[in-house]
């Protein structure tokens, strides 16, 4: 059995992952309003990835006999400066999810819950990942500029990304 603890952390996380779902997706209208739809395309990826996340913690609780219970959603932001502060809100936000999944990780090992700890292995794995990746784009854009050709580059860029 999981405990009381547990079970609501873990569904405090998919909130998280959820609200980070719908935080890329108001990146992608972003970007889509700007008619980047490179970029609004990448946003959009990583949007469904973040749902895909919840359902790896929900299946995780079903699977352990727990409770899911989903929590009311907060309003994304809707403007953005710059293409670059997008991506540089986007890693701050994972810099933020990556600390909740590390907390999760130590009440896992606390309470010595060890399907809990393997299965949070991925995520810990998936955050460095998320990390480098934002941080990868925001280097991109700030080598070479935000004049509007730069953009379009980075555009043509992401608009190759694939689930
Ligand atoms: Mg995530």
């Amino acid at each position: 059995m999981i405990s009381k603890n547990l079970q609501n952390a873990i569904n405090n996380q998919i909130h998280s992952e959820i609200y980070s779902s719908y935080l890329y997706m108001a990146m992608a209208a972003y970007a889509d309003g700007k008619n980047f739809k490179g970029i609004a395309n990448w946003f959009k990826v990583q949007s469904q990835e973040e749902w895909e996340h919840a359902m790896k913690f929900y299946n995780f609780l079903v699977e352990r006999g727990a409770y899911v219970i989903f929590k009311a959603i907060e309003q994304p932001p809707s403007d953005f400066k710059s293409i670059l502060q997008a991506f540089e809100a986007t890693l701050e936000h994972e810099k933020k999810v990556t600390a909740s999944i590390h907390k999760l990780y130590e009440l896992a090992v606390k309470e010595g819950d060890y399907p809990t700890q393997v299965m949070l292995h991925w995520f810990i794995n998936e955050q460095v990942e998320e990390e480098a990746n934002a941080m990868e784009i925001i280097e991109k854009i700030k080598l070479v500029g935000e004049k509007s050709g730069s953009i379009l580059w980075i555009d043509k860029e992401l608009g190759s990304r694939e689930k």
